[in-house]
């Protein structure tokens, strides 16, 4: 075991601060990486805050941060794919079980088994597992992904979250050419969302509930953008789209959005909002409707989404900010103000 800095929340009304923490040293399968950034995602800040407690509560202290990109500092006498000075990065999964017909078809996304990279029960050292809000840590080789050498280590970052989520369902939903994909939400995973949308060829419509991301959702690759507030911007969609993606992190109308789907239209939700949404039969009746959702993705597709952002130069447009300036990030998160992702750069948890 060795101690490594870190920032943690001790309850679920407590800022995150500075503090030390425990983490294995290497078994003969671990990759122990140097982290270099962190994206913040909003699950973060729904596990800090406790917000998830009916499905899984949070145990104290925490260490969020799943969006981890690093250098390898250390290796297992097993590991084959890594070597210290490699780049490496870590998403929300570190291990699972590897034997269900989940983890079988490479879906360790629904591992009954998984452990996340925080907040999970630790086989290693007992306690819960520590995320990237720190200085180092150490993960089993299967669970470490290569990051394309060409792409900026900051925005690259939040691809092993935001990327994953997003790129994942429209994959499965088969988002391509000549399809009219909409993308409710334009935060961390609505941004890589319409991205992803873009680079697959697809007609894409960004749903934002503020006025003044117009500019930027084009920017980013929309070909139209509807203010969501304005039911006329919203009718003049009725019954049109394949697909869409809703990333919103709070409850909200998702009839308005169910409306809009054309004959076996799907809506799949990423967001996970503290509150259940209320859904009217109607909405899926008329037309064959469906609404689903989606859980990150699995290890192979998210090397496979990395490599396709490498070859379409694709990164997360990021903030990036000291670790001394989180709390004020997740209050940023909480207003939409967020443009589109911050990422920690780690060097200032050494001065911390
Ligand atoms: P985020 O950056 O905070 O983006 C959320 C966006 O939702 C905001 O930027 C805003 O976009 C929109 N929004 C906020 N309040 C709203 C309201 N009252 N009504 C309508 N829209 C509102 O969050 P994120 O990191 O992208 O995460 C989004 C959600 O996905 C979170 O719940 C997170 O926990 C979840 N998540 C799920 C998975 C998964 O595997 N399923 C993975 C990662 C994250 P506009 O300003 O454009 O309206
Ligand atoms: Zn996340």
């Amino acid at each position: 075991m060795y101690n490594t800095k870190a920032y943690s929340a001790v309850s679920e009304t407590s800022p995150l601060a500075s503090t030390t923490i425990a983490r294995r040293d290497p078994t003969e399968h671990d990759v122990q990486i140097e982290i270099l950034f962190c994206g913040i995602c909003h699950s973060d800040l729904h596990s800090v805050r406790n917000e998830w407690s009916n499905i899984m509560p949070t145990v104290y202290p925490i260490v969020p941060g799943h969006e981890i990109v690093g250098r390898v500092t250390k290796v297992g006498s097993a590991v084959t794919k890594y070597k210290p000075g490699d780049l490496a990065a870590v998403g929300c999964l570190v291990d699972s079980d590897g034997t269900c017909p989940q983890c079988k078809a490479s879906l360790e996304q629904f591992c009954p088994n998984q452990t996340l990279t925080f907040n999970s029960p630790d086989k290693h050292l007992g306690g819960v597992t520590y995320g990237g809000y720190s200085d180092s840590i150490v993960v089993d080789e299967r669970f470490v992904l290569r990051v394309p050498s060409n792409l900026d280590l900051a925005g690259a970052a939040p691809l092993l979250c935001a990327g994953i989520t997003t790129y994942s369902p429209m994959r499965h939903w088969g988002v391509t050419k000549s399809k009219k994909v909409g993308v409710v939400g334009l935060g961390g995973l609505g941004h890589m969302g319409v991205k992803f949308a873009r680079a697959f060829g697809a007609h894409v419509v960004v749903f934002t509930t503020s006025p003044d991301k117009t500019e930027d959702a084009l920017r980013l690759g929309a070909d139209e953008v509807v203010v969501s507030r304005n039911a006329d911007e919203m009718q003049k969609h009725a019954g049109s789209f394949d697909f869409i993606l809703d990333t919103v992190s709070v409850k909200h109308d998702i009839n308005a959005y169910l409306n809009l789907l054309r004959l076996d239209g799907n809506i799949t939700l990423v967001g996970a909002p503290e509150k259940p949404l209320d859904v009217s039969a109607f909405s899926l009746i008329m037309g064959r409707r469906s609404l689903s959702g989606s859980n990150i993705g699995g290890i192979a597709e998210t090397q496979e989404m990395l490599d396709f952002c490498g070859e379409h130069n694709i990164t997360a447009d990021v903030e990036v900010i000291p670790i001394q300036k989180v709390n004020e990030a997740y209050e940023r998160l909480l207003k939409s103000d967020v443009k589109y992702r911050f990422c920690i750069d780690m060097v200032s948890l050494k001065s911390a």
